[in-house]
């Protein structure tokens, strides 16, 4: 079925020509697909932004970029693109560096698990391809980090081969176009959108032409409030014929936020702070923290007691909690946490093995060269060497 026979009889309701948007259940027919990309590569050509990681088609440039730009905004990775890429700036150099170099390069960017999977990645690279990244779809897809999308643009942005890409921008973007009023995330939905995005694909300059669709995705086709006066694409779009826009993608259900209280401790020891390292799995896997627990009690004396046994545990030590020096508020995924930081004194050994893969005594400016969490990075400004007072209030 052409995108014509399901057009509106007899009109031609958004004066295009001739063309008619099509919808979500059948695919652009050639005349559609024309007009698309050439509006699509017009308006790009007038109104790309100059980003750091367009200037070169190095595949590792590319990688990188597309990786730091998951869940990330493009402001944000700037910085962290350019001082890795100085730092790192072969696939060999970084399959050589430290794991911990990586993550302190990564510090603040948040979602750890790519710079341990990146690295991982260069590593097989130089293992397996003699560190040049390959240009097999199937040996790119086998690396970690790797999914359909980040393939697609980096074979198609660095490659030129014929990919589609659908990521968040270009998945709302292909769900509008196409009036796409089911769940996008579903495996029906992610099977028509793909074969949307395949089918609009030119046959050449590929790298091009998915990066105009991210950025009309990300400038014109916001999630919010989608600048359909300004889209070049307008005219071909069925969720503006039917003013589906601000209803499509279909909301997500709303987050449930879970509140959370844990407690963070300052722990001394003849001028040196005890630091641990965060456990494989966890959410700052590879990077290390003051140690950090859950605590179910809200009473103080309670709280105090719970945190000498969580530090036994943990650390197999004994301590001595004293004051709470700071709360700190912030969220991660659903959680919302609430972070009592008490600074305490060493005590002595405790009978138990410690649960935390690695313990450390640091001096101050020695944080500076391990890999922290957000949290535990404005904790370590309160480390100044001042031995903890005695108990006070919390
Ligand atoms: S017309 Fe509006 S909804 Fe349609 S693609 Fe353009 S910006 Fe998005």
């Amino acid at each position: 079925m052409n995108a014509k026979s399901l057009s509106e009889k007899g009109s031609d309701p958004l004066g295009s020509r001739g063309l008619t948007p099509f919808r979500a259940v059948e695919l652009p027919d050639s005349s559609w697909r024309r007009a698309f990309r050439r509006r699509l590569l017009s308006w790009y050509r007038r109104n790309a932004r100059d980003l750091p990681w367009r200037r070169a088609r190095d595949p590792y440039a590319v990688w990188l970029s597309e990786i730091m730009l998951q869940q990330t905004q493009v402001a944000t990775v700037r910085p962290y693109f350019g001082r890795f890429l100085e730092a790192f700036p072969t696939i060999e150099a970084l399959a050589a560096a430290d794991e911990q170099q990586v993550l302190r390069l990564w510090e603040g960017l948040g979602y750890y698990r790519r710079a341990r999977q990146l690295h991982r990645a260069a590593r097989l690279i130089v293992r397996d391809h003699a560190g040049r990244f390959p240009c097999d779809p199937e040996a790119v897809r086998r690396l970690p980090g790797i999914g359909r999308y980040t393939a697609g643009a980096i074979l198609s942005i660095a490659f030129g081969q014929r990919r589609a890409i659908l990521e968040a921008n270009t998945t709302r973007l292909v769900a509008r176009l196409t009036a796409y009023r089911g769940d996008v995330q579903s495996a029906a939905g992610q099977r028509l959108l793909w074969a949307t995005a395949e089918a609009v694909l030119p046959r050449k300059d590929i790298g091009r032409f998915n990066q105009a669709m991210m950025e009309l995705g990300s400038e014109v086709c916001r999630g919010r409030a989608p600048r359909c006066e300004a889209c070049p694409v307008a005219t071909l779009c069925r969720a503006r014929l039917e003013g589906l826009q601000a209803e499509i993608p279909r909301p997500k259900p709303k987050q449930r936020f879970e509140r959370v209280r844990e407690a963070a401790v300052l722990l001394r020891r003849r001028g040196r702070v005890l630091l641990v390292r965060c456990g494989d799995e966890g959410r700052w896997a590879g990077l290390w923290d003051f140690p950090r627990f859950r605590v179910e009690q809200t009473e103080p004396e309670a709280v105090r007691r719970e945190l000498v046994e969580q530090m036994a545990r943990l650390c197999g030590l004994v301590v001595r909690p004293a004051d709470r020096i700071k709360t700190i508020k912030h969220g991660v995924t659903r959680f919302r946490i609430t972070l009592d930081c008490y600074r305490a004194d060493y005590v002595g050994r405790a009978r138990q093995r410690p649960a935390a893969p690695e313990l450390k005594w640091l001096r101050p400016n020695e944080f500076d060269h391990y890999p922290l969490s957000t949290t535990g990075r404005k904790l370590a400004k309160l480390a100044d060497g001042k031995p903890a007072p005695r108990r006070g209030r919390s």
